[in-house]
């Protein structure tokens, strides 16, 4: 087998029992990439040259016999929104075509001084407004399974690196399901950790109450190692959790025996894909046949979530891309005046989507519409997370769907916001309530497309997803199926 078609746990074995080096391991990422990305493109830039340099530090480091982290040496791609010191982070915008962060994101510095050889950064929407990866200035990323396919958004650049073996682990952030969505598209395992589980610091915000980075993986080991690298305080990020960071990579082998399962049928709506269902149902069958207990439920004020997310996001976004005038970052326009410059640079750096966001934003801050519709959406986000709460008092995992169809075809969805927004229906009430949850690969749908089920646990459980998303791995065979490229 190619070492690009190795799971990050099976690399790490090898790493440490010298088996191979850090330098092949990664060689071996980058020529996949050469053959590969020209159809994907799921990069917007990629570092070859200081990926090497990284892997060539930690076999040097390992042939003196230091002590490694089980990371070191697998390489990782990172989404284009998270902050690379010396490496531009475009946010897939033209407006921050040529921006070099001076620092690290504490997810990245992490990674880095794990030894964790950074290949580049991935394509994602436009400042992580969408589900498609189409709202990026520079280029669609493709569906590796169907390259007429979109690989899901706003981290599909991530998912699809994943996919097509041009990285073992990438980092994706998820706001209102960007790591899940992609994750489910593309085959993978993706986790959004409890927010505060990990630093949001030199993640560049979308919503700050919401945003919240986490790992695409092939297994559900590899995003628990990654997890359990990026998770803990930080004093860069306030919202950062003291909470102590579990093991999870022990909790995986502990199965679901005694685990009691709230199924969200009635959360599917009738739209919903066949395949989808059915994979859900497949799924709660097998937890229910490895011990847990499975009982059916609902969360009645989860389908207000589409129109509260999309009120508060836009409301945090336009506030928090405030910052981006052509002065503090930025590119600037020659004018005449403040008004025109900030207008000017605004204007033609900005695409549509995140325009219609800012927009909308601004227009609910205003005094008037203050109350019926900020306020309101604050009021119906606390019922949301009132219902999440009622639900773990009586179980230990929810599971649904991620979507309600596979991956849709490039272009099918990108004239029509609200069709594109409805994609997002099952993975947005998460956020809104702070608790985690994962993607899991469950099989294909008729079109041979992959289906993925949605878990979801109680803040700072994420244990219990890896426990449940191992189970589900194994009962279907311990290889993931990759595609055909
Ligand atoms: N697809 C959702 C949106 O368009 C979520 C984005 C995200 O999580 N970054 O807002």
């Amino acid at each position: 087998m190619n070492l690009f078609e190795m799971t990050a746990l099976e690399l790490s074995r090898l790493l440490q029992k010298k088996e191979v080096g850090a330098v092949e391991v990664t060689q071996s990422f980058l020529e996949r990439t050469g053959a590969v990305e020209p159809q994907v493109r799921a990069y917007i830039t990629r570092t070859p040259e200081a990926a090497l340099a990284a892997a060539g530090a930690v076999d040097e480091k390992r042939a003196r016999g230091e002590h490694l982290s089980p990371l070191a040496g697998i390489p990782l791609a990172v989404k284009d929104n998270i902050c690379s010191e010396g490496v531009r982070t475009t946010c897939a915008s033209l407006f921050l075509e040529e921006y070099i962060p001076p620092a690290d994101a504490t997810a990245v510095k992490k990674a880095r001084d794990a030894g964790m050889p950074l290949l580049g950064k991935t394509n994602l929407d436009e400042f992580g407004m969408g589900s498609s990866t189409e709202n990026s200035a520079f280029s669609p990323t493709c569906n590796p399974w169907d390259l007429e396919r979109v690989p899901g958004g706003s981290s599909g650049g991530s998912a699809a690196a994943v996919a097509a073996g041009m990285a073992p682990l990438a980092l994706g952030t998820d706001t209102g399901g960007s790591v899940r969505q992609p994750a489910a598209f593309c085959g993978l395992i993706g986790l959004r950790p409890t927010y505060g589980r990990v630093s949001r610091a030199g993640l560049v915000p979308l919503a700050s109450s919401m945003d919240q980075a986490g790992p695409l993986a092939l297994t559900a080991a590899d995003a628990a190692l990654l997890l359990g690298l990026i998770a803990g305080e930080d004093r860069l990020d306030p919202t950062s959790s003291a909470a102590p960071v579990d093991d999870y990579l022990s909790a995986l082998p502990q199965g679901v025996r005694g685990l009691k399962v709230g199924l969200l049928d009635k959360n599917m709506a009738a739209d919903f894909d066949r395949g989808i269902a059915a994979a859900v149902h497949r799924a709660a069958a097998l937890l229910e046949e490895n011990g847990a207990v499975v009982e059916e439920t609902t969360l009645p004020h989860l389908r207000h979530s589409l129109e509260v997310y999309h009120l508060l996001c836009s409301a945090e976004a336009s506030s928090n891309l405030g910052r981006f005038d052509g002065l503090r970052y930025g590119r600037s326009e020659p004018a005449e005046n403040v008004a025109e410059m900030f207008s000017r640079a605004r204007g033609e750096g900005l695409g549509r989507e995140v325009k219609q966001r800012l927009l909308l934003g601004t227009a609910i801050l205003r005094e008037n519409r203050y109350e019926p519709y900020y306020l309101q959406a604050l009021r119906t986000r606390t019922l949301i997370r009132r219902d999440y709460e009622a639900a773990f008092e009586r179980f230990d995992l929810l599971l649904g769907a991620v979507t309600p169809t596979t991956a849709f075809k490039l272009g099918e969805k990108k004239e029509d916001p609200l069709a594109m927004y409805h994609a997002d229906i099952c993975i947005l009430p998460g956020p809104l309530a702070g608790v985690p949850a994962i993607a899991v690969p469950c099989g294909f749908d008729a079109g041979g497309l992959p289906v993925g089920v949605q878990l979801t646990a109680a803040p700072f459980q994420e244990k219990n997803l890896f426990r449940a998303a191992h189970l589900l791995e194994q009962e279907q065979g311990a290889r993931p199926p990759r595609p055909q490229l």
